[in-house]
């Protein structure tokens, strides 16, 4: 059996489905470094630009420059990419209390001169970073958000670089306009480490192969195998992996 059912709802339906045979799948009551909820410190901001803006498939470029530090800052920052191009209904759907007295006008202007950033770091894994079931068997995630500094310079960084293109008048306005908006744990969309992997049963849920370590027949291939998140968009991993699995799979069912 191949359960990818997302790294919450993994996590949940192994939770569910401990009895005294499968309890020992879910080594949770026994170690509290196997689940490591993550999802990334995330911030979406946007310059404007003198220039317009009019391209729609923004979300192309992307730079890891910083990624690993640099000499001012020696610890890993993050990745800095593009993102979707947009628009003033959306500026009224995020910022409703901010925008309500600008004309709707004002709004087409930004959005036709913005240009949309996001930045992505790693949120540590912590072992009270979790997903528990209440009583009824929803989903409790406890999450209290972690390395926040490396958000900070990065930003600054990136900050720097957009203001030094006022060297290029025609491309910024002379005073650069940022707004900027933390992602919050509900924009849970990088969520992964749930049911991670290792060599260790004591601290992992899956061996190498994505297979329960007490199990024989149950792998699990969502994010939830990550054991860290990294500070890049996970899809391509959890596809990679679920490729390299599938790979397993057929090998031993041969
Ligand atoms: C708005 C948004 C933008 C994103 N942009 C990017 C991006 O640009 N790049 C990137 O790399 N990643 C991006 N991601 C993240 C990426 O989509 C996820 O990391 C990836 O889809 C996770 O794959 P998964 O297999 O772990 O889970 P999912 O893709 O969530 O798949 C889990 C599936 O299991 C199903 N399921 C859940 N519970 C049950 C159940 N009990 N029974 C049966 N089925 C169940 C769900 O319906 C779902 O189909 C984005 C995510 C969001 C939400």
């Amino acid at each position: 059996m191949v359960l990818s059912a997302g790294a919450a709802n993994s996590a949940r339906l192994l939770l569910a489905s401990a009895n005294d045979h499968t309890r020992t799948v879910w080594p949770t009551a026994q170690t509290r470094s196997d689940a490591n909820y993550v999802f990334h410190n995330s911030r979406a901001f946007l310059a404007v630009s003198k220039e317009r803006n009019d391209t729609r498939f923004q979300k192309t470029l992307g730079l890891n420059d910083y990624y690993f530090g640099d000499a001012d800052f020696e610890f890993p920052m993050g990745n800095l990419q593009m993102v979707g191009k947009s628009s003033a209904p959306m500026y009224r759907g995020e910022k409703p209390i901010e925008t309500k007295l600008a004309p709707t006008i004002a709004l087409r202007d930004v959005a036709g001169h913005a240009v949309d950033f996001w930045l992505s770091v790693e949120d540590l894994p912590d072992p009270d970073n979790r997903v528990t079931l209440d009583g009824d068997g929803n989903i409790v995630l406890s999450y209290t958000p972690n390395n926040q500094e490396p958000m900070e310079q990065l930003y600054h960084r990136v900050k720097k670089h957009l203001s030094h293109l006022g060297m290029h008048p025609h491309h910024l306005i002379p005073r650069d306009v940022y707004m900027k908006n933390d992602i919050p744990v509900a924009g849970c969309a990088h969520q992964a480490g749930t049911v991670r992997f290792g060599n260790d049963p004591a601290t992992s849920v899956l061996d190498t192969d994505c297979k329960t370590h007490e199990l024989d027949n149950l792998y699990v291939v969502d994010t939830s195998f990550f054991p860290s998140i990294g500070a890049v968009n996970p899809a391509l991993t959890a596809i990679a992996n679920a490729l390299r699995v599938g790979d397993h799979l057929l090998e031993r069912l041969r």
